[in-house]
């Protein structure tokens, strides 16, 4: 998870399916904005190109209809994660909220040897900030066989993600070639995939820092 910025202001559709009986908050706008601010990556897990999508309500909104249609309410999520939140994570925090940095509150491992482990560490300790770890913790290992074998295969793909970003450093270290340094950017960048572990590959050593930290993205 990191920090979205919403487009403002919210589509259209949206005020206008809300005066509806039965309007529908997941209008064909809202679906193809949302699609557009969150880089078309689940907001929670940072898979990209979700096959399966639901329009999430960061406040389950369990019936009241200006939960249901406020745009700042409607997030980009994958169907695993918007299953797994429901109605039980409405005080994790709020990745379209700058003031708080979601990747300087919480740190995001991933390791694949001896024994495959995400461990999503909070940094701080107010109450969201460990919500989110505790989430995001069944996020990424499940709870029902279900989810379990969805959590097996977002972390697949997370695997594929880091050992490619760990191919680019290992290219420009040997190679020391500008285009891996770019690669290593893009790789970096919001609208990549699982973004959040890879910063904190980089963060989490010096030397890396020293070559790398100028590319980490600014919140
Ligand atoms: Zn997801």
């Amino acid at each position: 998870m990191i920090n979205v910025e919403k487009s403002q202001p919210a589509p259209e559709c949206l005020a206008l399916e809300k005066l509806k009986k039965d309007g529908d908050c997941g209008c064909k706008d809202v679906r193809l904005r949302l699609k557009h601010d969150f880089f078309n990556k689940c907001y929670i897990c940072e898979e990209k190109a979700p096959s399966s999508i639901a329009i999430e309500h960061f406040i389950a909104h369990e019936g009241d209809l200006n939960l249901k249609f406020d745009w700042n309410n409607l997030f980009f999520a994958c169907t695993h994660c918007n299953n797994i939140k429901h109605n039980s994570f409405n005080d994790i925090l709020n990745c379209t909220d700058f003031s708080e940095i979601i990747t300087e509150c919480l740190e995001f491992h991933f390791t694949p040897f001896p024994e495959e482990k995400t461990a999503i560490i909070p940094i701080k300790s107010s109450p969201k900030i460990l919500r989110t770890a505790e989430f995001l913790m069944k996020i990424y290992n499940g709870k029902t066989t279900n989810q379990i074998i969805e959590a097996d295969n977002i972390r697949s793909k997370l695997r594929n993600e880091i050992s490619h970003f760990l191919d680019a450093i290992e290219d420009y270290q040997h190679s020391l070639q500008e285009k891996y340094r770019l690669k290593i950017k893009q790789l970096l960048s919001p609208e990549s995939a699982f973004t959040a572990f890879k910063i904190w590959i980089i963060k989490s050593r010096p030397d890396y820092m020293i070559q790398f930290g100028d590319l980490l993205p600014s919140f």
